[in-house]
């Protein structure tokens, strides 16, 4: 979401008549956006205004802007800590970004804060990613569909700082499908907090998918994220008969301790989600269902770790993002006692890691001496990166005119995370 929100903010800029330019040092203006998910990813953006201020103090002309939900969750205090920062704009307020950039910049006038949290009412979310058309070709665009969340889940701090769950116009999202389409698109990847629950004037999800497939353009539509417990049997029956639906989903489990599930308020039992993951796989037999996983949330005792050790070891995810639970400010959870310590909370996740990536190379290693259909997103040196619909990287040998196309390819090797091939003649 962060990349789409990033990819929309520069397209309006460019569009403002700006010009991208690749290093920070070369910039005028510097722009970034930023995450509040993970402690670390605000320690990142911290230390990169870190830069951004030595730079300043010899390009005084500079002015540095954040935006997204670290901008705001801590508005002020970014500020306060950065004196050289100019602008902060809050992931609420993320669609009026470009303008207020443009704004300071012609009036290159002293710093000029925008109350992050103030806000506008979630109502008036205006969709600002639809209002941009893509004067370039991409072969995968990213669109989001939905805005915020309601669903609080205890550790969560996305809630507080996106705001109420919007579902953006139906017709809007298909109009900008087409547009895409038009300019090259092949991939559309609709996303959302939640987009199991998108209802716009009653059309759900499966609906929505059901109007995209009619893009001729289009030969494939991905989405994410989804929540458990909203995965409906409408959907499983929409990916498995929508031939442009690819084949992927990723269905955060998060623990598979019942007690641990309900302290999270993610609202369903681990029988629930292995039944989803059963449902999955009896209508779409080669569906490739990814993951996220926490290590180490409160009061997770060993035989509630080991429970989720055997989830893995029993469902066999493709892929897993496995991360140590760490508390965030204002969340339900930041209340609880963090009484797993920390070299325990590293253990779990590595014994997690280990396994995961051994069933991930397992399944990697059983393409080999496949054929897969790819679509070539990109090209370096002669080097065509790839993906198959169940959402393998795929590298070939290839040129930059294979970019868009799909490509038909025999999987000669394979790494946890990749697979490498040539392309059948
Ligand atoms: S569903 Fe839960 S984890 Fe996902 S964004 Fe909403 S609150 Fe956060």
């Amino acid at each position: 979401m962060n990349i789409c929100d990033s990819d929309a903010v520069s397209l309006s800029l460019l569009t403002f008549g700006a010009d991208k330019v690749n290093a920070l040092v070369d910039a005028d203006v510097a722009v970034l956006n930023t995450c509040s998910v993970r402690a670390q990813a605000e320690h990142k953006a911290y230390s990169w205004l870190g830069r951004a201020e030595e730079l300043k103090a010899v390009k005084k002309d500079l002015k540095i802007i954040v935006i997204g939900c670290m901008a705001q969750r801590l508005g002020d205090k970014i500020t306060k800590r950065f004196k050289s920062v100019d602008l902060v704009i809050g992931a609420k307020d993320i669609e009026e970004a470009a303008k207020k950039i443009i704004e300071l910049q012609n009036k290159n006038s002293k710093a000029q804060k925008t109350d992050a949290r103030s806000g506008k009412p979630d109502a008036d979310i205006s969709d600002f990613s639809l209002k941009l058309s893509t004067p370039s070709a991409n072969p995968v665009r990213y669109l989001t569909i939905m805005r915020g969340c309601d669903n609080y889940c205890s550790y969560c701090v996305v809630p507080f700082v996106r705001g109420n769950e919007i579902s953006l116009n139906c017709e809007d999202i298909l109009k900008q499908c087409e547009i895409y389409a038009e300019n090259g698109t092949k991939e559309i990847k609709f996303l959302g907090q939640n987009v199991n629950s998108y209802n716009y004037g009653g059309i759900n999800f499966a609906a929505l998918l059901e109007k995209a497939s009619e893009i001729e353009k289009i030969s494939r539509i991905r989405f994410m994220t989804n929540h458990p417990k909203d995965l409906s049997q409408d959907l499983i029956d929409a990916i498995a008969s929508l031939p442009k639906v690819c084949n992927h989903i990723h269905l955060p489990m998060q623990s598979a301790s019942d007690k641990i599930l309900q302290s999270m308020n993610r609202k369903y039992t681990y029988s629930h989600y292995r039944l989803l993951v059963e449902q999955l796989r009896k209508k779409i037999p080669d569906i490739n269902i990814t993951t996220d996983i926490i290590t180490g949330f409160p009061q997770e005792t060993q035989e509630d770790f080991q429970a989720t050790l055997r989830a893995v070891k029993d469902i066999r995810f493709g892929g897993a993002y496995i991360f140590r639970y760490s508390p965030r400010p204002n969340t339900a959870a930041a209340a609880m006692s963090d009484d797993v310590p920390i070299e325990e909370k590293k253990r779990r996740l590595q014994i997690l890691l280990d396994e995961t990536n051994k069933i991930s190379a397992e399944i990697a290693a059983s393409a080999v001496g496949r054929r897969r259909l790819v679509l070539a997103e990109k090209c370096e040196d002669g080097v065509l990166e790839t993906r198959t619909k169940d959402n393998r990287k795929v590298f070939v040998k290839g040129s930059p005119q294979d970019i868009g196309k799909e490509i038909d390819v025999l999987i000669a090797q394979a790494k946890i995370n990749s697979l490498f091939g040539e392309i059948c003649k």
